[in-house]
């Protein structure tokens, strides 16, 4: 197809900078790169008629870590890296409301659990011998205790009498969150195209050409911020890490409220408009979820089902009504990386199972090192 003069002129001359992504992280990209330059013409290439990765999929926990999850990184990293981790979710969070407003993104701060297996006394026994050392730990963070111990009161079958309670978690309405950056982004005149696929670059010097699937064209600057599918365009160790999700129909009277982790974090759950949505299981075949494709298999998607018939909801009739898949982008390593690539290059991926925490930060990060 050949673009006419106005288009040519108007949407793809004088690029400033080209965004690639339009998740949380390209979106608050976006916006940081405006604020420090508000004539700046920035342009969004996005592959989806949505987003289409993880930032319009994800579950809505803004969260920063469950108890096991943190002595989990513990042991891969020393105090004050996990401190470091922790700081920068929290950070994140505090960006988010603060950026979009709490009324905009849905925030409810209803708190978080985290279950445990009647068979998982090893993990429970460690997570209850050592959870006044990890308060300790984060109290300079919260100025208050994190985890507390809570009453099975609602009634989860064949998990532990007691859950892992923490106080500061909160859970977010993802397409409200998603609907109010891409206006917030849209009203500040930055330019979004969809259905665009960015197949290759290449950065000469003082410009870098541009190769999409509907036209090729010039930017002063290209950052990335295609998080698990960011190396299908750069060389950054990422690996996509499909996440699967479902939703129950509404359910009456519904008592369950809040965010909920199970199995470390293998499996989560909330309520959201009286119906539990529910993912995880990507342990039960890492190999078959490491992948780009938006679909769902049987093996995951049964588990998911059972667990809610004999842990979640024993009691109470539910129906399934929909289902769904999201990509992560992971690593050996939590941290996500943001960096410049080559001389106008720049990219921040690998976001992992955080990015409603980080994702805000990140996105600043990654304006910050073009400037
Ligand atoms: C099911 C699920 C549940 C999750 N739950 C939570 C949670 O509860 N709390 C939490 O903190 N985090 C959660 N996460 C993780 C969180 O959603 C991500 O970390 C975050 O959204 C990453 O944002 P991003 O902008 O880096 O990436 P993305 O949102 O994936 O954005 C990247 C964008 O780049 C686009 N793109 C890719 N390649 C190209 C190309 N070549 N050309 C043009 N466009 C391209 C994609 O279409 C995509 O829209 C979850 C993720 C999933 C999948």
């Amino acid at each position: 197809m050949d673009l006419s003069y106005w288009e040519i002129k108007s949407w793809l001359t004088n690029v400033d900078y080209t965004i690639v992504g339009s998740g949380i992280v390209g979106l608050n990209c976006a916006l940081e790169l405006k604020q420090h330059y508000p004539k700046a013409n920035i342009l969004i290439l996005e592959k989806g008629f949505l987003p289409q990765g993880a930032s319009t999929k994800n579950a809505g926990f803004a969260c920063f870590g469950s108890l096991s999850e943190i002595l989990s990184d513990l042991k891969q990293h020393n105090e004050q890296e996990v401190l470091e981790l922790i700081k920068q979710r929290q950070e994140g969070l505090k960006r988010l409301r603060e950026t979009l407003g709490d009324i905009k993104i849905g925030y409810k701060a209803l708190g978080g659990y985290e279950l445990f297996s009647e068979k998982d006394n090893a993990l429970f026994e460690d997570c209850l011998s050592k959870r006044e050392q990890i308060n300790q730990l984060l109290k300079p963070l919260f100025k208050a205790d994190v985890f507390s111990l809570k009453p099975n009161t609602f009634q989860f079958k064949s998990i532990k009498e007691n859950y892992i309670f923490n106080q500061f978690e909160g859970q977010i309405d993802t397409g409200k969150m998603m609907e109010a950056l891409l206006k917030k982004v849209q009203v500040k005149g930055i330019k979004i195209l969809n259905n665009v696929v960015v197949e290759e670059f290449s950065d000469n010097e003082n410009t870098v050409n541009i190769k999409t699937n509907k036209f090729e064209f010039k930017s002063a600057k290209l950052l990335i911020a295609t998080n698990g599918f960011a190396s299908q365009l750069i060389s950054e160790t990422v690996k996509p890490a499909r996440a699967q999700v479902l939703i129950t129909k509404p359910i009456k009277n519904l008592r369950i409220k809040g965010t909920f982790h199970l199995d470390e974090g293998y499996y989560y759950f909330r309520n959201i408009d009286n119906r539990i949505l529910f993912g995880g299981g990507r342990n039960l075949d890492f190999k078959t979820e490491e992948t780009t494709q938006l679909s769902q298999t049987d093996l995951i998607q049964n588990k998911l089902e059972t667990l809610l018939k004999t842990t979640i909801l024993p009691n109470t009739p539910f129906q399934i009504e929909h289902r769904w898949s999201g990509i992560m982008g992971v690593g050996s390593q939590k941290k996500p990386i943001v960096k410049q690539l080559s001389n106008n290059v720049f990219c921040g991926v690998r976001l992992g199972g955080m990015g409603v925490a980080i994702g805000s930060t990140i996105g600043k990060q990654l304006a910050d090192i073009t400037l």
